[in-house]
């Protein structure tokens, strides 16, 4: 979509969103205590995918899902000042960061747009399981989480739209 009718069809949608706007007052803390660490990918919805509202949960987004050091910290501060007494760690089934390596990502990226990408480090997940349980590890170890807060994982289906508890 070209920038211009991506902007005015988000002004347009906008527009009829606050015109029928209704959640003025909400509280800022989650409503539901849930935090939810997912991937950027457009096929998730979380609000739609969990059935939750305005209000309801906190949602840090990143390429993978994944724990580094900055979403620790949002984390850590959420669980203390934001009501978040369950956080959630949700990758997703046929995610890029988990299906190129470091290598196959940059040579791609290279090959994409013609730049040097030889120094360029993102995040690549080799073993998605793995990662997944060493992030919720991580996040329960650290030692100024919120006594008594849980951490769980989940794999979301791009496909299937179900959630996979772990
Ligand atoms: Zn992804």
């Amino acid at each position: 979509m070209e920038t211009d009718a991506l902007h005015a069809m988000l002004t347009g949608n906008n527009d009829a969103y606050a015109a029928s706007f209704d959640s003025k007052g909400v509280p800022g803390q989650a409503g539901t205590t849930l935090l939810l660490l997912t991937c950027m990918d457009s096929r998730i919805v979380p609000h739609e995918a969990l059935g939750l509202d305005v209000g309801d949960v906190k949602v840090i987004r990143n390429a993978g899902g994944q724990v580094n050091p900055e979403v620790l910290n949002d984390i850590v501060l959420a669980s203390h000042l934001l009501n978040c007494q369950n956080i959630v760690i949700m990758p997703h089934t046929r995610c890029a960061m988990a299906s190129l390596s470091l290598g196959e990502v940059r040579a791609k990226l290279s090959d994409l747009s013609g730049m040097d990408f030889a120094d360029f480090s993102p995040r690549m997940i080799e073993d998605a399981h793995a990662k997944l349980a060493a992030d919720v590890s991580t996040v329960k170890a650290h030692p100024l989480l919120k006594p008594g807060v849980n951490v769980r994982g989940a794999v979301y289906d791009v496909d299937t739209g179900r959630i996979m508890w772990h």
